[in-house]
């Protein structure tokens, strides 16, 4: 029975791994390092009592006010059920399944890949050279048919910013045939890189936000999609006709406002003054071979046996991200930036961990 349903659905779907949302891949910890998230739940109370009615499919005052905070026109900016569904909106509105195909440069974050596998549309990817930089000759090479070319900037695991010269080149090499989508997931952690202002320069950016990182607020589910208007037109067509609920839209005008956006900062500042102690600390932990730079919530670090740190903090409830699958990234841990004590109560963990020398390999 259950394998004659099996076989009902799409070829795609049945060969689909789904995302390992660090949600999904579970963990009994009481330091949770593992999902980018702000470590503490900033308070907010609903001020809306119309659940009798369908929501706004674009609630005025969010859109206003993400324009407001973005420099942008609201006619410029699209809301949606967390940046994930921009993602997606992208492929559903530009690629024809088994004809087109979406392009991004690994490593990076997981879902442009399992959104085109979902939908059925065709991904190439072109893995990152020196730096995690753009191969600007291999994807030239690579652009026959490509409509989406993603590229995240700060890039999630690697935490670096990509070379903005090299946008610039991706975007001239692309005009005219493809779209070039900039995922600022985490750009409040470095506001000077965001590409907003090239909007005016090119009709085929686009550029993806969301509330989930520096906002506080991934349980919200809101994310934005920065574009010209000819875009949010044509990704108006295929997003549904409630996207975001009432609630949802409530608390995100509250987080957009002056105060929400002063708190948001006050946050980024704190997190990235964790972050300086953070890799200092780790610095000087026998386990870890190397600490990466980071303009983002995370620090990406290389560690000496990586499966045996991981599952080692893993029992003490300290729950971090493996990076090691990912192209060139054997030995890497991704680390959110945490509260002050959760960063020392890993540093305390990690040096009782021994270098390569005294570890025992099973
Ligand atoms: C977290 C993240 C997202 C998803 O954001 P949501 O708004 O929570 O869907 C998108 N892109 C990157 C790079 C992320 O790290």
């Amino acid at each position: 029975m259950s394998q004659s349903i099996e076989a009902l659905a799409r070829a795609n779907v049945r060969a689909l791994t789904p995302y390992q949302s660090a949600r999904r891949l579970g963990g009994k910890g009481d330091v949770w390092l593992n999902a980018n998230e702000y470590p503490v739940a900033v308070p907010f109370e609903l001020s809306q009592q119309t659940l009798n009615r369908y929501p706004e499919c674009q609630p005025t005052q969010v859109i206003e006010r993400y324009a407001a905070y973005a420099g942008l026109l609201a006619e410029q900016v699209l809301v949606s059920r967390g940046a994930d569904e921009g993602i997606e909106l992208l492929m559903r509105a530009f690629c024809e399944p088994g004809k087109d195909a979406v392009l991004f440069c690994p490593p990076t974050y997981g879902m442009y890949s399992v959104s085109a596998e979902t939908i059925g549309i065709e991904y190439r990817t072109v893995p990152t050279r020196e730096g995690w930089q753009l191969d600007l000759s291999a994807i030239a090479a690579q652009l026959n048919g490509v409509k989406l070319v993603y590229l995240c900037s700060p890039n999630n695991p690697t935490g670096n910013l990509v070379n903005p010269d090299e946008i610039r080149q991706l975007l001239e090499m692309t005009r005219g045939n493809a779209l070039v989508v900039a995922d600022e997931a985490y750009i409040e952690f470095c506001p000077q890189a965001s590409l907003t202002t090239w909007l005016k320069d090119y009709p085929h950016l686009v550029i993806l936000r969301t509330l989930s990182k520096a906002f506080a607020l991934a349980g919200l589910r809101c994310g934005f999609t920065l574009a010209n208007k000819p875009v949010i037109d044509l990704l108006m067509k295929v997003i549904a006709p409630y996207p975001l609920s009432t609630p949802v839209a409530d608390i995100a005008a509250q987080a957009l406002s002056d105060h929400g956006i002063a708190l948001m900062r006050e946050h980024v500042a704190e997190i990235l003054a964790t972050r300086r102690l953070l890799i200092d600390a780790l610095k000087t932990c026998d386990c870890v071979e190397q600490v990466f730079d980071s303009e983002t919530n995370y620090v990406l670090a290389r560690f000496t046996a990586s499966s045996q740190v991981f599952k080692t903090l893993w029992d003490e409830g300290i729950i971090l991200r493996d990076q090691n699958k990912q192209p060139g990234l054997a030995g890497c841990l991704r680390i959110s930036i945490g509260t002050r004590e959760e960063c020392q109560r890993t540093i305390a963990a990690l040096k009782t961990l021994p270098g390569t020398a005294a570890v025992s390999m099973e």
